[in-house]
């Protein structure tokens, strides 16, 4: 199996490093230097000329990650600066004035990132957003197919300049089994013609295991009929793009909408199901995972416990601390839950300062002995510390039961009446 690579500069190990700006405009220069710094809070070094750059990088080779370069500088007029700062291996934005289509084809020639125009008044904006894609890519694995080889090179160069990590496959069989390998890859680019199948079919093949919310598909089109670009869509891709006409601007623009689609359907599905205030599952997202847990525990004939744990006199808290503490101590409760919790449990905010855990695998002795220890470590641990003030310590009361013969609904009441009693017989204890 092929292995994934990526193109490095010469020391970009934890790469967001210092932003080198090469502008010969006072005024464009400031702005320029003012919104990347605030934006990334990194310094950026800022030169005038070409002969000021050349100095500076012999000075500090391999301290930049990323560039912005003006095309036309006075010892410079045409990007010489460009070939200079790309053959560092720096990552290079460009920005202009003057805007045509031979400076635009000379500009993608010379292996940029995205360039911008001055005059536009959002191209800063446009530029900072484009930049901080760029440590995002080191992270996004795409998967690249195709029979030709000179596709799979092209199409991998340009993904290199952006920093993407890239893998390739020359055909469907391979490419199937590099995406059950690599869970992780989030784009596949699939050329017309792959070595065993067509580009389409392998686009259906793909559909069978991937849903278009965690992956997306973009088809390369030879054909200039129109036919194949259709085909790609109806088979499963997410967008087409016609070889012949290969566009790099084009290109990436398709890529990073791609790319932003999946993050936002991945961003909503979090927020669907975790609590605002602690990030933990929420009520709704507690009943289908556990369901499913119990469901999996039962057939393995493993135990399952299930666990209510509620503040005691939290009330209290917020009448004499006010509502903000309140919060304040729900989310270190909620961290605590976090930090102790074993990678297979689930943990819940299920109300107000209800929290429910389901905790496999555990014996009743194990699940008492945990159990006994967390209500421990939270009454010993100040919640809500204020300066100043002394710290504020809860306790919790704890409801359990172990039994994977009842539903998920059974289980729970179960472990609330246990809590109940918990409450009735003074609080700040384990049940079960
Ligand atoms: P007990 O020991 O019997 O559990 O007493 P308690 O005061 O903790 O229980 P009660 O159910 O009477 O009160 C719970 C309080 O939790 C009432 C409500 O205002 C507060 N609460 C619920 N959700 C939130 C929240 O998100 N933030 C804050 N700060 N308070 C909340
Ligand atoms: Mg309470
Ligand atoms: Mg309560």
């Amino acid at each position: 199996m092929p292995p994934t690579s990526t193109r490095h500069s010469p020391s970009d190990g934890g790469y967001m490093q210092q932003i080198l700006l090469v502008e010969d405009s006072n005024m464009y220069g400031r702005l320029a230097k003012s919104r990347i710094e605030k934006a990334f809070d990194l310094p950026v070094y800022w030169c005038k000329t070409l002969a000021e750059t050349e100095e500076l990088l012999a000075r500090a080779r391999g301290n930049f990650s990323m560039a912005l370069l003006d095309f036309n500088l006075p010892d410079a007029p045409h990007g010489e600066v460009i070939d200079k700062v790309v053959g560092e291996g720096i990552t290079t934005f460009v920005f202009t004035a003057d805007w045509t289509d031979e400076v635009r084809n000379l500009v993608w020639s010379k292996k940029v990132a995205d360039y911008i125009q001055k005059e536009d008044p959002n191209s800063l904006d446009y530029l900072l957003a484009a930049m901080q894609q760029i440590p995002v890519n080191q992270h996004t694995l795409v998967l690249v197919v195709g029979e030709d080889a000179q596709f799979r090179t092209t199409v991998a160069e340009l993904l290199y300049v952006r920093k993407f990590r890239v893998v390739t496959a020359q055909d469907g069989k391979t490419a199937q089994s590099i995406l059950d390998t690599y869970r992780e890859i989030q784009l596949v680019l699939v050329d017309f013609a792959v070595r065993d199948m067509d580009g389409c079919t392998l686009c259906t093949r793909i559909r069978e295991k991937r849903k278009r919310e965690t992956l997306a598909i973009i088809g390369f089109s030879t054909a200039d009929d129109g036919k194949t670009g259709a085909r790609f869509i109806k088979s499963g891709a997410d967008d087409v793009i016609a070889r012949g006409l290969l566009a790099v601007e084009e290109f990436y623009c398709r890529i990073t909408r791609c790319l932003e689609t999946i993050r936002l359907i991945a961003q909503i599905r979090q927020g669907a199901i975790t609590d605002f205030l602690t990030g933990l599952y929420n009520r709704r997202h507690f009943f289908e995972a556990g369901g499913e847990l119990l469901g999996r525990c039962r057939r393995e004939g493993g135990n399952l416990a299930c666990v209510m744990l509620d503040i005691d006199f939290f009330k209290k808290i917020n009448d004499t601390y006010g509502h903000d503490v309140g919060d304040v101590v729900i989310k270190g409760l909620a961290k605590l839950l976090r930090d102790s919790a074993a990678p297979g449990d689930i943990v819940a905010r299920i109300g107000g300062e209800e929290f429910c855990l389901l905790v496999p695998g555990l014996s009743g002795r194990e699940l008492l002995l945990r159990l006994e220890r967390l209500r421990g470590d939270i009454a010993a641990t100040p919640m809500a510390p204020s300066a100043g003030a002394a710290p504020l310590h809860v306790t919790v009361s704890i409801g359990a039961c172990l039994e994977t013969g009842a539903s998920l609904d059974a289980m729970l009441k179960t472990a609330d009446e246990c809590l109940y009693t918990a409450k009735n017989s003074g609080r700040n204890r384990v049940v079960s």
